[in-house]
């Protein structure tokens, strides 16, 4: 793992207790293990070797825009396909990994299994992915959940990321910002176009929105980016609400080519045009 290795610690101390001993008190009661797939580790909050070679970090070269990664390096102001096709709102959109059998794992049990150390792990691949994000001191504004599915979730998995992007940062996390106006259905399994329909008009931003943010800019905070839609619905939310500069960062992002994590870190996306 050796340059790997600094990649998947997230570095926060597995206790509060004092110090050295109090983790390796707790090692002893709970050896660490596998975010993923549970197997024993060394460090707390990692992946084990097997998992981390199957995790595919983003990293330049990139689409400007939607941060899609590319094969070759094609210079700073070249677009991907998807952007020039259809332009995002939002100014800039990053990930930290492609979305793949391992990302898909550590999401689901992010969003279902109320681990709270996942949201650890992945918060800090993500305040290193926005890296470029965090210099105008943007609001954090994680993507809410309906407040009856948060009722039954008990946990908005977006706003535990942003919380821990927060901490890194030292930015500011505004949970209120956005709220989500009307019920919509679960996206899995929807169509680019069935997704957009069921999110258009599911946000609105506080009235007080503009005062809230001290004209400063918002990135929007989310797992995963399959399509877009539901952070492009957010985007417009601001966008009505008078926030111009909005960016983007996810844990995770749906690359085409993508969908198997044995490929290497090859976008199979046509970057011709
Ligand atoms: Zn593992």
């Amino acid at each position: 793992m050796d340059g790997g290795s600094l990649l998947v610690k997230t570095g926060v101390a597995a206790a509060r207790l004092p110090g050295r001993v109090g983790r390796t008190l707790l090692e002893t009661l709970y050896p660490p293990l596998c975010l993923n797939c549970e197997a024993a580790v060394a460090d707390a909050d990692a992946l084990c070797a097997s998992c981390f070679r199957q995790f595919r970090a983003i990293t330049p070269p990139y689409c400007p825009r939607l941060g899609i990664p590319f094969q070759i390096a094609l210079g700073p102001d070249a677009l991907s396909a998807e952007a020039i096709a259809d332009p995002p709102p939002f100014d800039r959109s990053r990930s930290a990994v492609v979305y793949n059998e391992v990302a898909r794992g550590l999401v689901s049990r992010l969003k279902y299994g109320d681990r709270p150390e996942l949201a650890r792990f992945c918060g800090r691949l993500m305040a290193n992915a926005g890296a470029e994000l965090w210099g105008a001191e943007p609001v954090l504004v994680p993507v809410p959940l309906h407040p009856f599915r948060a009722i039954a979730r008990r946990y908005n998995q977006s706003l535990e990321l942003a919380r821990v992007i927060g901490r890194l940062t030292g930015l500011k996390v505004d949970p209120q910002l956005v709220g989500r106006v009307k019920r919509t259905r679960q996206q899995v399994g929807l169509s680019a176009e069935a997704r957009t329909r069921n999110v258009a008009g599911a946000f609105r931003a506080h009235p007080e929105a503009l005062a809230r943010t001290l004209g400063r800019p918002v990135v929007i905070v989310d797992d995963v980016i399959t399509t877009g839609s539901t952070v492009k619905a957010v985007t417009r939310a601001l966008h009505k609400a008078g926030i111009e500069r909005v960016d983007v960062i996810s844990f995770a992002r749906v690359v085409v080519g993508h969908e198997d994590g044995s490929s290497g870190l090859v976008a199979g996306i046509d970057v011709t045009i």
